[in-house]
């Protein structure tokens, strides 16, 4: 999907503040489970961590003497890294054209999107509710595993929830790597691409949309020959989407060292048919999977990894193991992000970023990773950013004592705690959010999309 860049004064929240990236965190803390490591997984693993970055790894690993160990009895995953999303668009519901269009440019031109989807928003953006969006849509991001988003439109909305890495990768602590988010190539001024072009320059990143359409549609395709005359073939450079691209243009991708951003479940809504993967995958084309938007992609990393794992799955034969799945959701993302080094693995020296699941189901010869690629939003028993507890179980959460006191999300009808807080005078809670977001939209008819959809 495709959403506009907005600046607007959100002055009502100049006064927000996350209580999780106030404190410091100083005593070691080693959790245990099933870990997956850069090299595979490990049972019985433990990850050790301290003032926001792991520092061992393993399964037999020495602890110093004041570490808290707790044992989390689930799995140990690198917090998922979302390189394609729309944050404001996250409030809305599912939107279901019941039709499948050619390109991006086409629906985005019917009333029945104008009147769902993009009236309301540009209304509740107009009349200042974006940085409540914004953070809404991060506790969904973080509700479904991931610790790094992009997408976001509004810069000054205060401290974030997750990582933004677009706006403010240093969070929790990891170096700052530029990274330039562009939805319209066709509409990027020369100022915009020389600020591209300079982050390239610098190690950064350029995530773009790109052939979003039907596999067969011409002007998703043009867009690729655009990137190209603009000299934007280049290593740092990732396509987000490209259904339109031919097997040729993904061994040039590959050359180039240019990388690809899958959303599936968005593009099969959409357009009927998706990105040519398994092409992609034969041409050496470094992959991530992200989620788009929830109204027709997955609310988070999670669903979308689910999706995905499903697809693979009718494929003959199917393109991915689902240890490349969760590798898309992670290192490779990381990588894709320019930050190889610091997110996207649970090694030393990483930032200490981690998702814990307790996965609902978990049938005999099935490894951990076909769990973690069939869990849902119920399952997320934790989430550390930097090492600050976010998000996840009561049970788990209580363990770390130092934690901040939590605010709480309910999930597919189970409540989770969250380190949502508003700051000093003007205390906000995320309930508070949720009710004053659900009350504008209700103004058109709409109401809050619920932080995931469940599997019953
Ligand atoms: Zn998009």
């Amino acid at each position: 999907m495709a959403t506009m860049i907005r600046r607007t004064t959100c002055s009502l929240f100049l006064f927000l503040s996350i209580a999780c990236f106030c404190s410091a965190q100083n005593a070691p803390i080693a959790l245990t489970g099933t870990v997956l490591t850069p090299s595979g997984v490990v049972e019985n693993g433990t990850v050790l961590f301290q003032n926001g970055k792991i520092v061992a790894v393993g399964e037999k690993i020495s602890l110093p003497a004041n570490t808290r160990t707790i044992d989390t009895h689930g799995i140990l995953v690198p917090g998922f890294i979302d390189l394609h999303n729309h944050l404001t668009w996250n409030v809305f519901p599912r939107w279901k054209p019941m039709e499948e269009f050619g390109s991006r440019y086409d629906w985005q031109q019917k009333s029945i999107y104008k009147v769902l989807m993009d009236g309301p928003h540009h209304q509740l953006v107009a009349e200042g509710y974006e940085c409540d969006m914004e953070r809404y849509a991060e506790v969904k991001a973080v509700s479904e595993g991931e610790t790094s988003v992009v997408g976001g439109t509004h810069q000054d909305c205060g401290p974030r929830l997750a990582r933004n890495l677009d706006f403010d990768p240093r969070l929790g602590g990891a170096p700052s790597a530029p990274v330039v988010y562009n939805v319209f190539p066709f509409q990027m001024s020369e100022e915009e691409l020389a600020s591209a072009r300079g982050a390239l320059d610098h190690g950064g990143a350029l995530l773009i949309h790109v052939a979003e359409g039907a596999p067969n549609d011409a002007s998703a395709a043009r867009e690729f020959a655009m990137l190209k005359g603009r000299g934007l073939l280049r290593k740092g450079v990732s396509v987000i989407h490209g259904v339109a691209l031919k097997p040729d243009d993904l061994r040039e991708m590959a050359i180039a060292e240019t990388g690809l951003i899958w959303s599936p479940r968005s593009n099969l809504e959409l357009y009927g048919g998706t990105a040519n993967v398994a092409a992609a995958k034969a041409a050496g084309v470094e992959m991530a999977i992200a989620p788009d938007w929830s109204p027709t992609g997955s609310d988070g990393t999670l669903a979308e990894l689910n999706f995905a794992a499903t697809w693979n799955a009718g494929q003959t034969p199917p393109v991915f193991t689902d240890r490349e799945l969760v590798e898309m959701a992670t290192r490779n993302a990381a990588r894709l992000a320019g930050m190889e080094h610091t997110l996207g693995s649970l090694a030393p020296g990483y930032a200490a970023d981690i998702l814990v699941l307790r996965p609902h189901q978990q049938p005999a010869g099935k490894d951990a990773y076909w769990s973690a690629v069939h869990s849902d939003a119920r399952d997320v028993a934790l989430v550390t950013i930097g090492g600050e507890v976010i998000y996840g179980d009561g049970s788990v959460i209580s363990e770390f004592k130092t934690a901040p006191a939590m605010d709480h999300a309910t999930v597919c009808g189970t409540v989770k705690e969250l380190s949502f807080r508003a700051g000093s005078e003007k205390r906000e809670t995320f309930e508070s959010v949720e009710t004053r977001l659900d009350r504008a939209l209700s103004e058109w008819s709409r109401h809050l999309a619920p932080l995931a959809e469940c599997s019953q």
